[in-house]
C-alpha cells in the first residue's frame, strides 16, 4: 500500500509528522524517519480538512458570467435552458474540466453535482483524482426513452474509480417533475440504495406554484409523496416554515444550502435558526457557477456564516467552527463518506494551509482566520483518497 508523510504540519496547533497508509490517515504522531514512499514538507503549513460541496452543477462553468442580475424564473427560462440545449457532450467535458479544476484549487475534494451527460463530468472525475456524487437528472421533458436509458445506467453502474464516485437519483424540482415520476425516482433509490438530490423551495414562486398545483408547499408535497427520507439532500430550503423545518428533521432530509446563489438570485435567504432548532443536518453548496459565479466553498462558507448572523440579528449564529463543520465534515456525513477530519482511519482528504499567506496572519484562531478572512490563495496542497492532488 502506497504510503505518504506529511512532515512537520500543524496539526491542532501542534507540529507533528502525519503517516498516510493508501487512501487513509495511519498516524497523526508518526516518527520523523518513518519509512515511506513519499515525503510531503509541510513546514509553515496547518492541516485541514477539506470541503464537500453537496450542491452544484459542474459544467455550467461554461456558462459563468453569461447571465447575472436576473430573476431565477427569467434566467432559467429565457438564458440557462436555451443555451444548454445547444450544448453538447464535448462541451459538458469541457465546462466539467474547468469546475473541477477550480474546484480542487480551492480545496474542494468532493462535489455532488446534476446535470446532463454525466459520462463526461464522471470521466473527468476520474482523471482528476477528486470525489464525486453524481446526479442521473430526471425531468418531466425527457421521453420515456431517456429515462429508460437512465434506469438501464443505474441498473449497470459501476465506479471506475473504485470508491470515489457514487451516483444519485436527481428528480430536479417539484416544477419540472410530475408526481408519478419523483415515486419512482424515490423508488428507484430506495431498490439501489441511492442518494436523492433535488431543488426544493428554493423561491418564492415555487411554492405559490405548487400550492396553486398540489395544495400543498413542496416540502408538504413530497413528504405526502413519500419521497423525504434520511437519503435526501435538499438544495436551497429557502422558504420553509417551523413545521416544514420539523418535517426535514424528522426525515433526516440533509439540506445542501447555496448562500451565494440565493442571494444573487434573490431567491430569499435559508433561516438557518429554524433548522438548527429543528435539528436538520445543513451543508453547504456553491451551486453552478452561472448562478454563484465560483465554486469556490471557502466563499460559501464566509457568506453562509454572515448572512446566518445577517438575517437572525445574532451574531452568534454559526459561529466559525460551525460554519466550518458544516462544509467540511457535514457534507461527508450527508453522502456517508467517511472523511471531513484529520483523524486516524478517517480517508485522507485535507487541504494544507500556508500560515505565511497574508490573510493567515496573525493567527489568533486557524478557524476564525480560515472561514472569515483568507481565501483560496492560501492553499499549499489539497490531498483526496491519500494523493495529492494539487
Ligand atoms: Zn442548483
Amino acid at each position: 500500500m502506497n504510503t505518504l508523510l506529511i512532515k512537520n504540519v500543524l496539526l491542532s496547533g501542534r507540529k507533528t509528522n502525519i503517516l498516510v497508509k493508501g487512501n487513509r490517515f495511519e498516524n497523526l504522531d508518526a516518527p520523523s524517519d518513518t519509512v515511506v514512499d513519499n515525503v510531503l514538507d509541510g513546514e509553515g503549513t496547518a492541516i485541514l480538512p477539506s470541503f464537500f460541496n453537496t450542491h452544484t452543477h459542474a459544467a455550467m462553468s461554461l456558462l459563468r458570467g453569461y447571465a447575472d442580475d436576473m430573476p431565477l424564473d427569467k434566467w432559467l427560462t429565457e438564458y440557462i435552458w436555451p443555451f444548454e440545449n445547444k450544448m453538447t457532450a464535448l462541451d459538458i467535458r469541457n465546462g466539467s474540466e474547468l469546475a473541477v479544476r477550480e474546484m480542487i484549487a480551492s480545496g474542494t475534494t468532493f462535489f455532488s453535482d446534476m446535470y446532463f451527460d454525466i459520462q463526461e463530468t464522471i470521466d473527468i472525475v476520474q482523471k482528476y483524482g477528486i470525489r464525486a456524487a453524481i446526479g442521473i437528472t430526471f425531468v418531466e421533458s425527457h421521453s420515456k426513452s431517456e429515462q429508460k436509458d437512465k434506469l438501464d445506467m443505474l441498473e449497470n453502474w459501476v465506479d471506475p474509480t473504485g470508491g470515489r464516485i457514487m451516483l444519485t437519483v436527481a428528480p430536479h424540482a417539484v416544477y419540472t417533475v410530475s408526481s408519478e415520476l419523483f415515486v419512482k425516482c424515490a423508488d428507484v433509490a430506495r431498490q439501489h440504495n441511492l442518494k436523492i438530490h433535488v431543488h426544493l423551495s428554493e423561491t418564492e414562486k415555487e411554492v405559490t406554484d405548487c400550492k396553486a398545483q398540489h395544495g400543498l408547499t413542496p416540502v408538504r408535497y413530497l413528504d405526502n409523496l413519500g419521497v423525504l427520507g434520511p437519503n435526501v439532500i435538499a438544495a436551497h430550503v429557502v422558504h420553509i416554515d417551523e413545521e416544514e423545518a420539523e418535517i426535514l428533521a424528522e426525515r433526516g432530509v440533509t439540506v445542501a444550502h447555496c448562500p451565494c446563489s440565493n442571494m444573487k438570485l434573490s431567491s430569499g435567504h435559508l433561516n438557518y435558526a429554524l433548522l438548527e432548532k429543528a435539528g436538520c443536518r445543513v451543508t453547504i453548496g456553491t451551486d453552478g457557477a452561472c448562478s454563484s459565479n465560483n465554486l469556490d466553498m471557502r466563499e460559501a462558507m464566509k457568506f453562509a456564516a454572515l448572512l446566518a448572523k445577517d438575517r437572525s440579528g445574532n451574531p452568534q449564529l454559526m459561529s466559525a467552527e460551525d460554519a466550518f463543520r458544516i462544509a467540511t465534515r457535514n457534507g461527508a456525513e450527508a453522502f456517508g463518506i467517511d472523511a471531513g477530519a484529520i483523524e486516524k482511519g478517517k480517508l485522507a482528504d485535507a487541504v494544507l494551509v500556508d500560515m505565511n499567506n497574508i490573510k493567515m496572519q496573525p493567527c489568533h484562531n486557524l478557524i476564525s482566520n480560515w472561514v472569515y478572512s483568507a481565501d483560496s490563495s492560501a492553499i499549499s496542497h489539497v490531498l483526496c483518497d491519500g494523493k495529492i492532488i494539487l
